[in-house]
């Protein structure tokens, strides 16, 4: 089949009933739910771009394997241009959504392609598991299926290991191995959009102890299949607030969700892994996800520049970003972008080739745009609260709009400064109110924080990887250099 459309994405969701529960309900139909109507016109418009004749060519290839047309997102990079061309797509993407949606079909795409063209990695342990994954790579990219992803335990307990919480399956585990596949239950979090992908992807991030075993595990299965329970999170907006209101919360809302397996049967073409911890502690660092770290960072781009961008309307609307300390933020905030924007370009310009010949982005600015955006942009939000400051606050609904009454009020008292009318202003303020103010907003703050993992620990990770890379030659040099000056006296220097 290759790219699918809009319609196409739409058509799938209407045949399956998933177990969705959202706000102790269990939902029948997620295409009629007003919560999902938004985002899932949001998807569905990425999927009708690939059409779209101003971006086929540049977010769409064709497929080597199949001769059809696929996404760039299962392009495996064998040269810069390929890079290039994969970026191509997280940009246009994430420009439609202005970089707030996270988990749009490419990143996990993108995830999967590099799983299976690092199969080798798989190989070592078992040879099912590296036929298994290049499979699912072809499935998905055949199909142009859409994936949710849940890699992280549920928190319970930190402080213990899988095995040690208090129930044997509060994490999600192998109950038992059968002739058709494993049965898994117990939970995983935070599967971001889950109601509205065809598919789930489980693997596992780093941090299993001995005795985790049955714990360590990796698979893939559609998003219906019996036994798997998605309960989302409360909702931040009904679907029935207007957009004039809140142009991004309306629109652009990601529903997270804890998944639940009970006793769920995943058959042994879908098991990429299981009952290895050193696997599983493995598999993030090995299999190549630093190709996915590359969606997240122009993806993140895009939002920064977003951000960036709204805090300089606030402050020319209101006739502030004359003052010095407005100029300092606002300077802070571009710069801010600049950075991220320089290393994008170093990760892409300095890319490595690896042993099997795959083209990745260089991974220590990659995972520097990581270590960053986590303190950048919710310092975008903050400065985006300081200048809008009580504003932000004093906005009217759209409605007002509409009372005869008010008019005067309305047009008089919510200008900004000359040129800046009400109704300008106000849709301003409430752009920017929907990132800086609404729970919407501090659900994206908090995104950056985690969405890749925990920022402290990656930290930690990015050093520990970094010392053990690095030859610190500039430090030998000049103890090496101060040796050899102790050693020559001075007349042999005026000599040469
Ligand atoms: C909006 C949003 C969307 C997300 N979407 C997805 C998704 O689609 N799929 C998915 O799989 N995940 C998703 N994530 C989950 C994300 O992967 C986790 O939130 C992230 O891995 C951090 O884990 P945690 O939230 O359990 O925090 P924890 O690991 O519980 O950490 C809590 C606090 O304790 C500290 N801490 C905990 N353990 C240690 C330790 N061993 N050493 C030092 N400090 C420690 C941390 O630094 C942190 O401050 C999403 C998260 C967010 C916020």
């Amino acid at each position: 089949m290759g790219i699918r459309t809009g319609a196409q994405y739409i058509a799938g969701l209407k045949s399956r009933q998933p177990e969705v529960w959202m706000a102790g309900k269990r939902l029948t139909d997620v295409v009629s739910e007003p919560v999902f109507q938004q985002p899932i016109k949001e998807i569905a418009k990425l999927y009708d771009m690939q059409h779209d004749p101003d971006h086929r060519d540049s977010i769409t290839h064709i497929c080597e394997e199949t001769g059809e047309r696929v996404s760039n997102a299962f392009l495996i990079p064998k040269t810069f241009e390929d890079l290039r061309a994969r970026r191509a797509l997280f940009e246009t993407w994430s420009k439609e959504n202005f970089g707030l949606m996270g988990r749009t079909p490419d990143f996990l795409n993108v995830t999967v392609s590099s799983m299976a063209s690092n199969a080798a990695f798989f190989e070592k342990y078992n040879s099912d598991w590296a036929k298994n994954i290049q499979n699912y790579y072809r499935h998905i990219r055949d199909n142009d299926v859409f994936l949710t992803h849940a890699i992280v335990n549920p928190q319970n307990d930190r402080s213990k290991a899988s095995s040690e919480q208090k129930e044997t399956f509060t994490h999600l585990g192998l109950v038992e191995e059968t002739p058709e596949g494993i049965i898994v239950s117990g939970a995983k979090m935070l599967a971001t959009l889950a109601p509205i992908t065809d598919e789930v992807i489980v693997y596992s991030f780093p941090g299993f102890k001995p005795g985790d075993e049955k714990h360590a595990l990796a698979f893939a299965i559609p998003i219906d299949t019996p036994g798997l329970r998605i309960i989302c999170r409360e909702p931040m907006q009904d679907g029935k607030r207007p957009l004039f209101d809140h142009p991004l919360a309306s629109r652009f809302e990601e529903m997270d969700a804890l998944l639940v397996f009970h006793d769920v049967l995943v058959p042994w073409e879908r098991v990429f892994m299981h009952s290895n911890v050193e696997a599983a502690n493995q598999l993030y660092s090995q299999t190549g996800l630093s190709q996915s770290t590359h969606q997240n960072g122009v993806r993140g781009l895009t939002k920064l520049s977003f951000a960036m961008e709204i805090a300089a309307k606030l402050a020319d609307a209101i006739g502030v970003d004359g003052y010095l300390n407005v100029q300092t933020q606002l300077g802070e905030l571009v710069q801010s972008v600049e950075i991220i924007k320089a290393l994008l370009h170093v990760a892409e310009y300095e890319y490595e080739t690896t042993p099997h010949g795959e083209v990745v982005p260089a991974g220590v600015p990659l995972e520097t745009i990581r270590g960053m955006l986590p303190k950048m942009y919710p310092r975008a939000i903050e400065i985006m609260q300081t200048i809008g400051a009580g504003g932000l606050l004093m906005m009217p609904s759209g409605k007002d709009f509409e009372s005869a009454e008010l008019r005067d009020d309305m047009e008089r008292y919510y200008g900004g400064r000359t040129g800046v009318t009400s109704y300008d202003r106000i849709r301003l303020f409430k752009l920017a109110w929907d990132l800086c103010g609404e729970a919407f907003g501090q659900r994206l703050v908090q995104y950056e924080r985690y969405y890749s993992g925990d920022p402290v620990r990656k930290l930690g990770m990015f050093y520990s990887k970094f010392k053990k890379g690095h030859d610190f030659a500039l430090v030998e040099g000049a103890l090496s250099g101060a040796m050899k000056a102790e050693q020559s006296p001075v007349e042999e220097l005026t000599q040469s």
